[in-house]
Order: C-alpha cells, then sequence, then structure tokens
C-alpha cells in the first residue's frame, strides 16, 4: 500500500538511529568559466547580503516584480506553519509576465519559439502573448470564471497552455494543470479535489509521430465529477472529437471574439496562483497550494540568479512538461516574469530521431538548458555519436532537476553536451518549495558532480540526524529547510492537517524534506535519495543514489534502481536492477563484476546481494525511478498504487524476471 512520508517516519521501519553512511567520494572539482563569473548576475556578495538581513534580501528581491501597492511587510510567521509574504502588498502576476515587458518596449522580443513535433513551428512576441491572455482571460469571465474560482488545465506542450495558465492568473482563478499523459480517472480525482468549474484541454497532441487524444479523457472523467460547467478545447491535431452541446467550446471560437484588451486587477499577494498535485512517487498525490506574490519573488530571483539569464540575449530552453512543477515555475512564471526568450518543445526526444534535442539547440541556438537526469541517462544510453552530430556551441548554462544526478551523468553532461566547459547546475527543489532551493551558482561555485552543494542567497536549509540536530560536515540524515522562504507551499489544499503533519512535524519548527542528505567535508550538501527510499542493512542506513552511482559509474551500466528488501539476515538486503548499455551483454560472470564493482567503489556493506539486469524500470510520468514498486517485486508483494506510472507493462516484465533471482 501506498505511505505517507510521516506514516513511514512514525512506524519507524525505514529509519534507524544510524545516520546515513557516508560512502561515496567524488573528488573532482569545476571552477566556473572566467567569463562566466565576470558578468554574472549574481555574485559571492548575495549569501553575505541576505545572511546579514534574510527579510531584507527577500524585500529587496520582491522589487523585482512590479507591484500596484509596494508591500511593506515581508513575512508573517505569527501563525507557523502557515507563512504570508508580502501580505499587504497587491499585484498581477499575469502583467509582470507579460504586460510589463511590452509597456518596457520589448513587445517585439519573442517568449516562447514552439516546435511542434511534427516539424511546424511559431515565434510568439511579448506584444503577441498579452493579446492572447487579454482574450483568453476576457473569454474565462464570460463562462463565468471568477477570482477564487479553479480552473483545471489538460493540455499538451502548447503555448496554448501558458496562455491558459496566464490568463487564469490574470484574473484571479487558481490553475490546477494536470499532467496530459494521465487517465481519465486521475483527472477526474484531481478536478473534484480542486472543485475544478472549467476545464481547458486541447483535442489531442503530437506524440511519436502520431496525434494523441486528449479529450476523450476529459469526457470519461466528467462522467464521475459533478461541477464542471464547460469545457474548452483548443484544436491542435484536428482528430474527431466527441461534443456535448453547451458544455464545450472550442478555444479559438470563443477566443476570437474577445477583446484584445483586459485590464488587469491587482489582487493581493496571498492570492492563490495554483493548485498542483505532486508526482507521486511516494504515495498518493497532494494538492500543493501556491500563491502569488512570494512564489513570482522566488521563481524570478532564482531563474536570474541560478540560471544567468540575460533577456536579451539568452535563449532559454527547459525541456519538463508544463504539467510538472518545473514546467511551472521554469517555462511559465520565473522566465516569463524575467522577459526571457524560451523555447517550448512539444514531443518526444527521439521523434522523428535520437537527435531532435541536440536539433533543436542547434536552430534555436539554445544558450541554457535545463533538463533532468532520467533524459541525459537516456542520452547516454543512446551514444555519444548523436549530440556530437549537431553544433551545440551556443550552450553556457547547464541545469539538472528531478533526481539526484549520478556524478557519472553530470560528467558526460558536461563534457558531451557543455564541450567539457559549461558549468552544470544540479538544482534541488520540490513541487512544495515552488523554486529551487539549493543549487550551485554559475558563476561564483565550484561545482561538484553530483551535488546540488549551497542553499541559494535567502535560503536555510541543512541536515539534520534523527533528533533533529544538526549534523557535522562529513554527516549524513535529513535534509531540513529551517527558515520560511517566498515561494513555499501554504498548505495542502483542503486539508491543513496534512499539511502540518506531512512536513512540518517530524522536527519541531523545521521543514522536513522527506530526503536523505548528506554533507560533505567542505560543508556542500549532496542529495541521497528519498527517506522511503533509505536502505538499512545490518545496522547501517545506505542511501539507494550512492549504490546506483557506482553502478552507473560502471561502463556497462546505463541506468539502475536500487531497493532493499526484506532479508533475514541483514534486515534488509540491497536489490539492483539494472539496465544495460547497448553493446553490454547479460553474460554469467557480469552480476558479480557488477557486485564487486559496487563494493570496490563504496565498500563491501553497499554489495546488492542481487543484480537483476531489466529493460526497462519503472519510473513516473515526469521520468522519476519509483523505486516502491520495485521493492514491492522484490518483497514479493502485490503493487501499490501504480495510476501515476509511465506504462504499467513495464512492471510484468520486471515480475517475470524475478522467479530466477528468488
Ligand atoms: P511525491 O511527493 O508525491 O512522492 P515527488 O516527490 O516525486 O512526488 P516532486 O515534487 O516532483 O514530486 O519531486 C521532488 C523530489 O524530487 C524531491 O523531494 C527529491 O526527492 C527529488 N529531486 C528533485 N530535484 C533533485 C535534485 N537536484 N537532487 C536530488 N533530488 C532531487
Ligand atoms: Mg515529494
Amino acid at each position: 500500500m501506498a505511505r505517507d512520508t510521516a506514516d513511514t517516519l512514525r512506524k519507524g521501519d525505514v529509519v534507524s538511529n544510524e545516520s546515513l553512511a557516508n560512502l561515496l567520494k567524488e573528488e573532482r572539482r569545476f571552477a566556473p568559466p572566467a567569463e562566466l563569473a565576470a558578468a554574472a548576475n549574481v555574485t559571492a556578495e548575495a549569501y553575505e547580503q541576505a545572511k546579514a538581513d534574510r527579510l531584507g534580501f527577500w524585500a529587496e528581491q520582491a522589487r523585482r516584480l512590479t507591484w500596484n501597492t509596494e508591500p511593506n511587510e515581508t513575512l508573517d510567521w505569527s501563525n507557523p506553519p502557515f507563512a504570508k509574504w508580502f501580505q499587504d502588498g497587491t499585484l498581477n502576476v499575469a502583467y509582470n509576465c507579460v504586460d510589463r515587458h511590452v509597456e518596457a518596449g520589448n513587445g517585439d522580443r519573442v517568449a516562447i519559439h514552439f516546435e511542434g513535433e511534427p516539424g511546424d513551428s511559431r515565434a510568439i512576441t511579448y506584444a503577441e502573448l498579452k493579446d492572447e491572455v487579454s482574450r483568453a482571460a476576457n473569454a474565462l469571465l464570460e463562462l463565468g470564471v471568477r477570482q477564487g474560482d479553479r480552473v483545471a488545465v489538460y493540455m499538451p506542450m502548447i503555448p496554448e497552455t501558458a496562455v491558459a495558465m496566464l490568463a487564469c492568473a490574470r484574473i484571479g482563478a487558481a490553475h490546477s494543470v494536470v499532467f496530459g499523459g494521465f487517465s481519465a480517472d486521475a483527472l477526474a480525482t484531481r478536478i473534484k479535489d480542486a472543485d475544478a468549474k472549467v476545464v481547458i484541454t486541447a483535442d489531442g497532441g503530437w506524440r511519436r509521430g502520431k496525434p494523441s487524444a486528449l479529450k476523450p479523457a476529459v469526457d470519461e472523467a466528467l462522467t464521475k465529477v459533478d461541477g464542471v460547467e464547460h469545457v474548452l478545447v483548443v484544436r491542435r491535431t484536428a482528430q474527431d472529437v466527441d461534443w456535448t452541446d453547451g458544455r464545450d467550446i472550442w478555444w479559438h471560437e470563443i477566443t476570437e471574439r474577445q477583446p484584445a484588451e483586459h485590464t488587469p486587477e491587482a489582487f493581493e499577494a496571498e492570492q492563490p496562483l495554483f493548485i498542483l498535485y505532486t508526482s507521486g512517487t511516494t504515495g498518493k498525490p497532494k494538492g500543493i497550494l501556491h500563491t502569488s506574490g512570494g512564489y513570482l519573488t522566488q521563481v524570478a530571483y532564482t531563474h536570474h540568479a541560478v540560471f544567468d539569464l540575460k533577456p536579451e540575449t539568452d535563449v532559454y530552453w527547459c525541456t519538463a512538461d508544463v504539467g510538472w512543477v518545473t514546467g511551472h515555475s521554469y517555462i511559465v512564471y520565473g522566465p516569463l516574469a524575467n522577459g526571457a526568450t524560451q523555447v517550448m518543445y512539444e514531443g518526444t526526444p527521439d521523434t522523428p530521431h535520437q537527435g531532435r534535442f541536440w536539433e533543436i539547440v542547434q536552430k534555436y541556438g539554445v544558450t541554457i538548458l535545463y533538463t533532468a537526469p532520467t533524459v541525459i541517462r537516456m542520452f547516454m544510453k543512446w551514444g555519444d555519436d548523436i549530440p556530437a552530430k549537431f553544433d551545440l556551441s551556443s550552450l553556457r548554462v547547464l541545469g539538472s532537476v528531478g533526481e539526484p544526478i549520478n556524478p557519472e551523468a553530470w560528467i558526460w553532461y558536461r563534457d558531451r553536451i557543455g564541450a567539457g566547459a559549461k558549468p552544470v547546475v544540479d538544482t534541488w527543489w520540490q513541487t512544495e518549495t515552488g523554486a529551487i532551493m539549493i543549487s550551485p551558482l554559475p558563476g561564483v561555485t565550484e561545482t561538484k558532480p553530483g551535488s546540488a552543494q549551497v542553499p541559494l542567497p535567502g535560503i536555510a536549509a541543512t541536515v539534520v540526524d534523527d533528533e533533529g540536530n544538526e549534523v557535522p560536515s562529513g554527516g549524513g540524515g535529513y535534509l531540513v529547510l529551517t527558515e520560511p522562504w517566498p515561494s513555499m507551499l501554504r498548505t495542502i489544499w483542503g486539508d491543513d492537517e496534512r499539511f502540518v503533519d506531512t512536513y512540518w512535524s517530524r522536527f519541531q519548527g523545521k521543514y522536513f524534506a522527506g530526503d536523505g542528505a548528506k554533507k560533505d567535508d567542505d560543508g556542500d550538501i549532496w542529495l541521497l535519495g528519498r527517506v522511503d527510499d533509505v536502505m538499512l542493512v545490518s545496522g547501517h542506513n545506505i542511501s539507494t543514489t550512492e549504490v546506483e552511482s557506482a553502478l552507473v559509474s560502471h561502463p556497462k551500466v546505463a541506468e539502475a534502481a536500487v531497493v532493499g528488501a526484506a532479508d533475514e539476515t541483514t534486515g534488509q538486503a540491497i536489490v539492483a536492477f539494472v539496465i544495460l548499455r547497448g553493446s553490454a551483454s547479460e553474460d554469467e560472470g557480469l552480476v558479480d563484476e557488477l557486485r564487486n564493482h559496487v563494493g570496490a567503489t563504496l565498500g563491501p556493506i553497499a554489495k546488492p546481494k542481487r543484480v537483476l539486469p531489466v529493460a526497462e524500470l519503472p519510473k513516473t510520468r515526469s521520468g522519476k525511478i519509483m523505486r516502491r514498486l520495485l521493492r514491492d517485486v522484490a518483497e514479493n508483494r502485490d503493487l501499490g498504487d501504480v495510476t501515476t506510472l509511465t506504462d504499467a507493462g513495464v512492471m510484468d516484465l520486471i515480475q517475470a524476471k524475478l522467479p530466477s533471482a528468488r
């Protein structure tokens, strides 16, 4: 059964008094490129400034935004853990992301270079975006959507998705974006939980060379929930769609007849901006609530600082789906608040060929790329010759998010994509944190492969032991955030108690992130995977991440997932599932070779008891490995909740493997 982090901890079945063993030693270091450092948006001084006056620092960052009423009060923390940031200020989020750039004379700047999977493309300037968002806002008003209502967005990766989100923000309605790959059931649960009044969708989108449908899932979901008055449908693929008269409306029909003028209203800083459900890697997704002023302040600041964005010259590309928090904060709100020019790509990385991403980088001269370890490992598996065929020299900053990045994948990213010279920033954050929290700064930090390293200026993060005491350098334990931050979740939608329970009860006065972490001898932070995934072997807590990274550092392994399965003698035994690189074969000696490799890299305690080569690993739709399902398999249990899995068939293949290992 799926478990909450908090429940797991209460049961105490995974976490012991032993801190996480500190096994991996990674000695490689990379100084920031001198040229970047010399012109960097943010220098080392920012850390000092924020340390001297944390709230003053955030008050200054809030001035990046255009407020209708400037806030006087930075933080109200009188009722923790319920925070209010900039609460006496008012602003309009959509105005900040769109109109003000037009008013500043940058209306002709491209906001979005859209690249459709079939090869169609469209450049949308800030002036055009302003008209589209205004028309969409007027359309929503015509349909009766008002401040405080919720709108569900179930869309492919097309510009209308961003327009829909900004239109909601413009009129003070909260959006709830549901990833387009989710089933009708998952959509229905989320529509119901948020009590959405309108659903914005499309006939479908292009995936792997074919139109994939979205509208049928909405039709099915709406047989299961009440309260949705209208469905707005964007025409993208021209597939046939079923139509419910009176309820369904074509997006183009309603928006085309609206005026392109809409006066943005000022809302309070704590006006709800969106609800977004977590990925569901560990259990039942939680509806995370984000609000306006603090959220926009931190996404704008972090996008400026971590990616060193120069809006006049950079071309930024985040490959995430808008359905995830990364898409919300680093496709829609952060980049647009900063007036960036960005690429938005609709489809899959291997359509029509495995070089599609690199072709896009070359075509648009992408300078900043933000992607996920799962994507990087996939490219490693496909081979170095693919990116080598394209001109990637425009790139200057490379970002990673979503999972701990294995040092070998980090090095591959830097070498093969970044020509061995471009800085990699490994950014740690969560749906709940709203924005990046721990990351190197590309012009400041000497980077270490596999480490997110340092809390950003204004952010207080550390590693604590079981009792909540900060561990010294060299120690391991749990990642916590010790001070409130502007883009923090305000609650779990409709469930304050679960909010307090999940995040604020484990350690008094601290936010418990649910991730294991260690501090190296310099005090830098390394993420070690989820606490739910940590293995307890012969009384030692061992990190899944470190064992996986050791496996991935073997030349025959492309990807690895490691779990602890109940074992009579050792408490838990390490079971490793590995995907081999293209040419490697599953011969007799391989399993021993890999076990010994891990033993030699990390020490004998970390040697997996079993190593199972598999063809695929179970992943969430956002590309994260779902270790709890592998644990279910390894312990011969029925599988827990699989609704957020990309492909449920993967589990059958893995289960079929298992008898040989038992
Ligand atoms: P759920 O909370 O429902 O299980 P989820 O945690 O996968 O889902 P997200 O909010 O999308 O949902 O993911 C946040 C988590 O992703 C973090 O808690 C962490 O485990 C992992 N993560 C993200 N970025 C990094 C990173 N740079 N290094 C290590 N881990 C990361
Ligand atoms: Mg989580």
